[in-house]
């Protein structure tokens, strides 16, 4: 298919509600409409505008995605590595150079402070820089002489058609969790982005149009659950990531496995914040605070559980109240504020709820943020909320909030606190707050959580580190970036060889000329 050119402006990209488009697929490098009549409102979350229609595309539409991938896939492995590499190079220099662009896509579908959107955006770069060492990190190895004349080695090759499917809080930097590293190891790709967040997806393909990027090397399927389960029941897709919540990741991974493929499935989280008698007081409540707030608390590495150890209370209860209570919600492009909206009405209703059962349940109240003030109109706004002594078994305590609650929970011991965590079916991130290194030793040492941070507050480990949970935080064996993602995006072969004018012989050649 001819690529069809990237004819839409910024301004075209962003319509007003009464004239919101209906976005399309890329497929083949052509956008085309979706086979659905199906679509969903995409809503600014800081006013309720409604700034596109998401199709809610077909199992026909996945398949044509993947006839499209499979068709370009021979001729993307053959390329050079050197000239994959370089599609990466160009497409970090655009997410550099587009940065405030994608930061306000990010900001206007999914509601994020334009701080926290600008830092996704780095992070997305920063995957990008770790995917251009691919040449680098895909070699193999050899051994010689297994055995007289006979050398061994392992090469790494595309494993084909890979898909990402991919959750509403990070709408630049997880798909670039993925789809750089699938294609630099030559492999093509579909990307099926959250239905609530599908704005930025489309400009990135529009930003892989402008690099050149080849048709059908990359794919963008819009909609719901009909186009993720035409992802994993089709025998065309060979490897699967998913990021989403717990429920969702562990269907992904069941599904997508039994029907053969290869899946990486991360899930939600549970992340708690361990602060010790002897913790530098500021120094943690600020990052606390921003922990449990950035992003709304919509991170899988939201600290949404503070843990005081014994005189820790005391110490920590005052600031953290007083802190918070200065921390200002408002429309993410507002430069005043600090905590953007959530993602949605329903999101809005579900933290509500949790928050008052939280009180029903015996919690404290401390800082109340169901009513913040001075928020837009029609935005699904709720301010920075902390529940004081929560206890194991209230609903706050278990389940995953995805909001800006904080809930506190105070224990004795860190005995009792590393039992705490362990308990917790979920185990992504966690940090522990002090300045004594055999307290941080034995907490590194027994906790059952995949990313563990001393004295930072989101451990999100860098993109040349391996990222995941553990435990119901995700399901398969390799991680997200680092050096895991070679490994997933690559299969590897064995090739054991001989050859018999030399090694056995002695000789180099057979022919007039023998050289002894
Ligand atoms: P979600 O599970 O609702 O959706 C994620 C994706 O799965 C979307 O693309 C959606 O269309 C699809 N999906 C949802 N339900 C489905 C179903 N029943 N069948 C088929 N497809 C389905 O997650 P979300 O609300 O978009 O994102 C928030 C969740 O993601 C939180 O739980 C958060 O902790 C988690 N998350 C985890 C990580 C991590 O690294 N572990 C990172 C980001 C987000």
């Amino acid at each position: 298919m001819t690529p069809q050119a990237n004819t839409l402006t910024r301004e075209e990209r962003s319509t007003s509600k009464s004239e919101a488009r209906t976005l399309q697929n890329f497929i083949g490098g052509s956008w085309v409409p979706a086979n659905t009549s199906s679509t969903l409102d995409v809503t600014n979350p800081a006013n309720g505008e409604v700034i596109a229609r998401v199709p809610l595309s077909s199992r026909a539409d996945v398949d044509a995605a993947v006839a499209a991938a499979s068709a370009t896939w021979p001729d993307w492995r053959s390329r050079a590595i050197g000239e994959r590499t370089e599609y990466i190079y160009s497409l970090r220099e655009q997410f550099r150079r587009r940065l405030d662009e994608i930061a306000d896509s990010i900001t206007r579908e999914g509601g994020k402070v334009t701080s926290d959107a600008r830092a996704e955006v780095t992070r997305a770069i920063e995957v990008l820089e770790v995917a251009c060492s691919t040449p680098m990190t895909m070699q193999g190895r050899v051994l010689e002489g297994v055995a007289r004349g006979i050398n061994t080695e392992t090469i790494r090759q595309s494993v084909g058609v890979c898909a990402a499917i991919t959750p509403f809080n990070f709408p630049a930097m997880v798909p670039m969790w993925f789809l750089p590293f699938a294609i630099v190891c030559g492999n093509t790709f579909i990307l099926k982005p959250s239905e609530q967040v599908p704005l930025t997806s489309e400009l990135i393909c529009h930003i892989l149009q402008d690099i050149g990027l080849p048709p059908g090397v990359v794919n963008l399927v819009h909609g719901a659950h009909d186009a993720v389960n035409g992802i994993l029941d089709n025998p065309g897709i060979r490897a699967v990531s998913f990021v989403g919540s717990v429920n969702t990741a562990k269907y992904i991974y069941r599904r997508a496995s039994e029907n053969g493929k290869r899946v990486q499935a991360l899930g939600g989280a549970k992340n708690y914040m361990i602060v010790m008698p002897d913790a530098v007081v500021d120094k943690t409540v600020s990052n606390v605070l921003g922990s449990a707030f950035g992003n709304a608390g919509q991170r899988c590495m939201a600290g949404s559980v503070l843990v005081t150890v014994g005189l820790a209370r005391e110490k920590i209860m005052g600031r953290l109240k007083s802190e918070a209570e200065k921390v200002m919600a408002g429309d993410g492009h507002d430069p005043k504020a600090s905590l953007g909206p959530v993602i949605s009405s329903t999101s809005c209703d579900r933290i509500h709820d949790a928050i008052e059962s939280g009180i029903k349940e015996g919690a404290e109240l401390l800082v109340d943020g169901r009513h913040p003030k001075n928020v837009p109109e029609g935005g699904n706004f709720v301010g920075p909320t902390i529940l004081n002594n929560v206890k194991p078994g209230m609903r706050v305590a278990v389940d995953e909030i995805f909001g800006p609650v904080l809930s506190v929970m105070h224990v004795n011991t860190l005995d009792e606190a590393i039992d705490l965590v362990n308990r917790d079916p979920r185990g992504n991130g966690t940090s522990i707050f002090t300045e004594n290194g055999a307290a941080v030793r034995e907490y590194s040492r027994r906790i059952e959580v995949g990313m563990v941070g001393v004295n930072v507050g989101v451990a999100a480990s860098p993109a040349y580190f391996p990222f995941s949970g553990w435990k119901d935080s995700f399901f398969g064996d390799l991680h997200v970036h680092g050096w895991d993602a070679v490994e997933f995006f690559t299969r590897k072969k064995t090739v054991t060889s001989r050859y018999f004018s030399a090694g056995e012989t002695g000789k180099f050649f057979t022919e007039q000329g023998d050289k002894k």
